[in-house]
């Protein structure tokens, strides 16, 4: 008689969230030791590599916290360290008279230019899903992060689904439905930004009309 395995746990769900927890726990050490590297906390190597994202644009305090979805305080804290360390330097803001923007200094700019890119192991993570598993994979994600934004866990993002250029599903028979005005270009699901330079937020109303579109389809 042939052995069944033993049945113990368990939702689809659950093996989802096991796995993404296995990836958190790596990147949060990987975010620890690359830090660590250059005497610094995880929020502080954060706060330079966000700064470095968004350059030659500054941003202030409030926008950081928004960003990193982090306390006002926190944020504060680490900039107080950042400065005092000279890896950043804080300067009277054009956008505003009464506000601070925060500068990355040389050296900052050194520290975040070295760890822009993703570790090799993690890349080849990545790589080792074909083309349609990393789609697949990167539409869910960007589902994901939707429903966390949703539940106001994380800022809303610089991602196509938030974009007042994106148009989903505006041809829908092709291999690349969407369309991205800004670019003017066609893109596939596996183009999807999650953090895009371009991006222009859409109004509140357009953002809805946008997920209800991108999400009604099926996978293209
Ligand atoms: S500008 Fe960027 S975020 Fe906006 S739709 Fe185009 S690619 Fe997506």
């Amino acid at each position: 008689m042939e052995a069944t395995l033993p049945i113990v746990d368990h939702s689809v769900e659950t093996r989802l969230l096991a796995g993404l927890s296995k990836i958190a726990l790596i990147l949060r050490h990987q975010g620890w030791t690359e830090a660590g590297e250059h005497g610094l906390t995880p929020t502080q190597s954060q706060i330079l590599s966000l700064l470095w994202s968004r350059r030659p644009t500054a941003l202030g305090v409030s926008e950081v916290a928004g960003e990193l979805a982090l306390t006002k305080p926190t944020v504060s804290d680490s900039v107080s360290a950042l400065v005092r360390k000279e890896l950043l330097q804080k300067e009277r803001s054009t956008r505003d008279a009464r506000a601070v923007d925060l500068r990355l200094t040389p050296r900052g700019e050194d520290i975040a230019a070295g760890s822009a890119g993703w570790p090799e192991f993690l890349t080849s993570a990545v790589r080792s899903l074909n083309p349609r598993e990393q789609a697949v994979f990167l539409r869910g994600l960007v589902k994901m992060v939707h429903s966390l934004q949703q539940q106001g866990y994380v800022p809303v993002s610089r991602m196509c689904v938030n974009c007042a250029s994106f148009q989903p599903f505006r041809d829908p028979q092709s291999e690349q439905p969407h369309f991205c005005e800004a670019l003017n270009t066609t893109m596939a699901d596996h183009a999807l930004r999650l953090d895009c330079p371009e991006f222009t937020a859409a109004s509140g109303e357009q953002r809805i009309l946008t997920w209800n579109t991108f999400a009604a389809e099926d996978f293209a």
